[in-house]
């Protein structure tokens, strides 16, 4: 968790009166703590298009600062919500195999370069004896809101895992993500569609080969093994 943005160095909750503390609620469905800069956030983007010799009174863009606040207030909602808030959790007596959702699409943002990368996640988990476990959708959710943070890919990754371990203490998780970087796309070396692929086990899966290899392989559909 050393490398978690949760919660943020300085949380603006005073910033809930222009209504980003609402929209963060809206898009992640959990209890935001706190909102975003929008002053800040405005007058940063108004520099930046400043920067590139742009007039920021052409009507094309002189409400992008506006438009890019209030969507920032979506694309980094993570950084506000807590990931271990959306993870309910019910019993299954008895139920101790793996569970695994495949295909989870996901866009998050480079911090290095801020601009997105975008594929697919799978995440499993075996439960424990008391068979805690949590809504399929509920794992689709928590991906999303810890995608919606400036990231790294492997930041994602682990942090999903280790909050699937201490919400549920399952046996073991494995999370896989597949990812497009458009900074290896748009600039750089410019390899459009070259997939970057992460992995994080835990517990069983990284203790125990085989059972490792099976996630690995039902996690990516294919055989594989991890690191
Ligand atoms: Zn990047």
């Amino acid at each position: 968790m050393s490398q978690s943005t949760f919660p943020p160095a300085s949380r603006p909750e005073q910033h809930e009166a222009n209504g980003s503390s609402d929209r963060v609620a809206f898009v992640t469905n959990a209890t935001p703590q706190g909102g975003f800069d929008h002053d800040k956030l405005r007058e940063g983007v108004r520099l930046l298009l400043e920067g590139l010799g742009l007039d920021t009174s052409h009507p094309g863009i002189v409400d992008t600062p506006g438009r890019v606040a209030d969507m920032y207030d979506e694309i980094f909602a993570g950084l506000v919500v807590d990931p271990g808030d959306v993870l309910d959790v019910t019993f299954a007596e008895g139920h101790d195999e793996l569970v695994l959702i495949r295909d989870i699409p996901f866009a998050s943002i480079c911090e290095h370069h801020l601009v997105p990368f975008i594929g697919r996640a799978h995440v499993g988990y075996v439960p424990n004896e008391s068979g805690a476990v949590t809504g399929l959708s509920k794992l689709a959710r928590l991906v999303d809101v810890v995608a919606k943070r400036p990231n790294l890919q492997e930041r994602i990754t682990s942090t999903v895992a280790d909050t699937l371990m201490e919400q549920l203490e399952p046996k073991g998780a494995i999370v896989v993500l597949e990812a497009e970087h458009l900074c290896m796309s748009m600039r750089g070396v410019r390899k459009p569609g070259a997939q970057t692929v992460t992995s994080a086990v835990r517990g069983i899966m990284r203790d125990d080969p085989a059972t490792r290899a099976e996630a690995m392989a039902l996690a990516t559909g294919r055989g594989s093994s991890s690191t």
